[in-house]
């Protein structure tokens, strides 16, 4: 087997896949215990943890160095695809800017997610007119509604 590529970190056992370096690692081991601020999820694309550290922390990683991370305001991205991001911002101020503007589009998201029956049976509608077509059943599917936030048997009700 070839070894895993190494990061800085003394005593550095290797990465593959979810983290780059153990000061990542270290970082999103300190996010489970739910003391940090999260916002996003995955469904979203992104989820964004803000940890603020007043005093210089070691962690211990399971099966391999302690880490020592410097006090500091740091940010912890796990994104979609499994992987995670862990950087240090310059202060508390810039990381919570940084946190502030993905909550805020999350927020946004997460309302756009409502569901639009409008909006839905107008798309279908548009569908249908440019082919002509007099039977909707064939332009509604479980995943077009769904996209919409509603199901399939509302749609073709409100297109009756
Ligand atoms: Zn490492």
């Amino acid at each position: 087997m070839s070894e895993l590529p190494k990061c800085e970190q003394p005593g550095c056992t290797g990465h593959l896949g979810k983290f780059d370096d153990c000061k990542s690692e270290a970082l999103y081991m300190l996010t489970l215990d739910g003391t940090d601020e999260r916002t996003g999820d995955v469904d979203f694309g992104s989820c964004l943890s803000l940890v603020i550290l007043a005093s210089d922390e070691s962690v211990a990683l399971d099966d391999g160095p302690t880490v020592i991370l410097p006090s500091g305001a740091y940010l912890v991205e796990c994104v979609s695809s499994g992987a995670v991001y862990a950087w240090r911002e310059d202060d508390e101020s810039s990381a919570r800017a940084t946190f502030d503007a993905l909550d805020a589009r999350y927020e946004a998201w997460l309302n756009a997610d409502d569901s639009d029956l409008d909006a839905c049976v107008a798309a279908v509608r548009a569908d249908m007119a440019e082919d002509g077509a007099t039977d909707p059943d064939p332009y509604v599917t479980d995943e077009a509604a769904s996209m919409y936030g509603v199901t399939r048997a509302d749609v073709l009700a409100a297109l009756a």
